[in-house]
């Protein structure tokens, strides 16, 4: 898949402002601080999510078009610690109201940071709660360009070795650019 084009079209901070066209949706997923925003911005060539959002703010889901036909759909992160439970709960609810009456959603991608050498239990709880809902999901290890190449061979061997057997994993870093192709190929089968 190659990106010829991308615009912002909204924010939702209900399920009644979702776009309502069912043009095919790709989500993207991740704990705070990730680096979502940044793949986001790696994987379409622009800088469209804003980087390092001050968190506490109001969250809400954010839409692209990409190629007039289809949307990168950016959920809040989960796990911020400063923000408070009620906060959470309330970005939490969005996030499974989007997810499970989305039936043109092809695909979650789950961004991990590759530098922890166990996937956190969030992490795995996201992927389980979107395979639970019967939809692809798709885990990538971010951040690679700060791991040696014995730590990247190490990540494919124990970190895949934690996922679900079903998923298939993908390395990358926003950095360089490691991995956007072979993720662009992913997405596009899913979206075909
Ligand atoms: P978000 O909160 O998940 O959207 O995370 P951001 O995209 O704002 O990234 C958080 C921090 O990690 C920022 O300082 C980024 O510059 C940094 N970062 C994100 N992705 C990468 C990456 O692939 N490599 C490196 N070295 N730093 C990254």
């Amino acid at each position: 898949m190659k990106i010829q084009s991308v615009r912002y079209v909204l924010s939702a901070a209900a399920p009644s402002q979702f776009p309502k066209d069912r043009l095919a949706e790709v989500a993207f997923s991740g704990r705070s601080n990730v680096g979502k925003s940044s793949l986001l911005n790696r994987m379409v060539g622009r800088k469209i999510a804003k980087i390092s959002q001050t968190p506490g703010k109001t969250r809400v889901i954010n839409f692209f078009l990409v190629n007039e036909q289809l949307y990168f759909v950016d959920l809040p992160g989960y796990g911020y610690a400063k923000v408070s439970k009620a906060m959470q709960r309330g970005w939490q609810r969005l996030i499974e109201q989007y997810m499970e009456k989305r039936p043109n959603l092809k695909a979650v991608v789950v961004i991990i940071d590759a530098r922890r050498e166990r996937i956190p239990p969030a992490d795995l709880q996201m992927i389980e709660y979107v395979l639970s809902l019967g939809i692809v999901c798709i885990p990538v290890f971010t951040k690679i360009d700060k791991l040696t190449r014995s730590e990247r061979a190490a990540l494919k061997r124990n970190g895949f070795a934690q996922l679900p057997a079903r998923v298939e994993a993908h390395l990358f870093s926003a950095l360089t650019g490691d991995g956007k192709k072979e993720l662009l190929n992913t997405l596009a089968k899913y979206l075909a």
